[in-house]
């Protein structure tokens, strides 16, 4: 076969989570919940179905839920986004990544992504022909190196994309990274791709700053969010994005040619249950409890972890234990001590030498605990 993309394997995730499977290992390496969503959504969801939402929705999705995620996104960042033209609901954040990299993307573009960087970016830049740009966040404290980032922009350069909270690393955009990031971009046309998917886990009282709070980044940026990881239903694959008219106008002619639209029912469950709130603004104690009770835990080990600011992801960093390499690491874990996890070297390029691996806490605590009991054996 004459492949379009002959240097790209399987996705990690499903690579490891079969070793797992293999192995009986205590499985924290794909990120998503081992728990119920709330009864409550199910049960609209149940209600959608039985009042007949059975057939296509609109190409843009349900409009009553795009209202809702208007006003949601007005109430948090301050920006309004017309819920007729610039908010589209997507079959998960992936789609709308895709989508924005297909309907943007030419042979030869540069597209700036920073390292480590979630695994579905580049297959898609490099489907559509565009060239990858990597800029290595800064050691392991996975800061954005402002001047490598002004160096890699060139004429070429057609999209950035960026993702606070980060998957893998835990760490958050400051609001004084964003204001850089627009003085930076102030003078191109870069459009900016900002992966928000985890905007509802932040922890120790710190803000999402999402792009949409900076009006020079608003207008360039298509900004996604992702159903699954707030309401803990990853399976759903349902999302949206929001994006300026003149952007989301290109955002539909691919859209409406890939998916047309998103499961109807889910969209009418997902609106009533938006309707609180607090069913999306308390993810972030929620989680800092599973995240905390993990690291309390792992005290004494021969782990060392800097606090996960988000997400529900905590790097540890391994280096007192072996001088193996991330991937040979996790590997012999699954294999040895029945416990997996993600190796972030796949997420930054062969070359990355760092010792850390990637833990998914979105647990319940029993599960927590047994693979704690294991990283205390080790
Ligand atoms: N971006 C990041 C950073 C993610 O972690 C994920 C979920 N794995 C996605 C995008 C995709 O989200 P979804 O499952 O809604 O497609
Ligand atoms: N976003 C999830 C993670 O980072 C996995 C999603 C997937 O399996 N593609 O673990």
């Amino acid at each position: 076969i004459n492949s379009k993309l002959p240097n790209l394997g399987t996705t990690i995730f499903t690579v490891i989570g079969q070793l797992a499977k293999e192995h009986n290992a205590i499985n924290l390496s794909q990120g998503f919940p081992n728990f119920s969503p709330d009864f409550k959504l199910l049960q609209l969801v149940n209600k959608a179905h039985l009042d007949d939402f059975n057939q296509y929705a609109p190409m843009q999705g349900v409009l009553s839920l795009r209202e809702t995620i208007s006003e949601k996104t007005e109430s948090l960042y301050g920006t309004f986004y017309h819920p007729e033209s610039e908010v589209t609901i997507t079959a998960g954040a992936t789609e709308a990544i895709f989508t924005s990299i297909a309907a943007f993307i030419k042979p030869e573009d540069e597209v700036i992504v920073l390292r480590p960087a979630y695994d579905c970016y580049e297959p898609a830049i490099e489907l559509f022909g565009g060239i990858v740009v990597p800029i290595p966040l800064i050691g392991s404290s996975f800061k954005v190196d402002w001047d490598a980032l002004k160096k890699a922009i060139s004429p070429k350069t057609r999209m950035m994309i960026i993702n606070t909270p980060h998957n893998p690393t835990g760490t958050l955009w400051s609001e004084s990274d964003m204001l850089q990031l627009q003085e930076v971009l102030k003078d191109t046309d870069i459009i900016l791709l900002s992966d928000e998917v985890y905007e509802h886990i932040t922890f120790d009282g710190e803000q999402h700053h999402s792009v949409s709070k900076f009006s020079d980044l608003a207008s360039r940026s298509i900004i996604c969010s992702s159903f699954g990881k707030t309401f803990h239903v990853t399976g759903w694959k349902i999302g949206y994005c929001v994006a300026p008219k003149a952007l989301m106008q290109e955002f539909h002619k691919v859209h409406q040619y890939n998916v047309f639209s998103v499961n109807h029912a889910l969209q009418i469950a997902l609106n009533e249950y938006l309707q609180s709130p607090e069913h999306y603004l308390e993810l972030g104690n929620f989680y800092q409890k599973k995240r905390d009770h993990f690291l309390n835990a792992i005290q004494g080990s021969r782990f060392e972890a800097v606090p996960s600011a988000g997400t529900y992801f905590q790097l540890l960093h391994y280096g007192k234990i072996t001088d193996e390499k991330d991937t040979d690491f996790a590997e012999r874990l699954i294999k040895e001590y029945q416990l997996a996890s993600i190796p972030i070297s796949v997420f930054c390029g062969s070359e990355y030498n760092e010792k850390f691996l990637r833990f998914c806490f979105g647990k319940t605590e029993d599960i927590l605990d047994q693979a704690v009991e294991i990283l205390h054996r080790i």
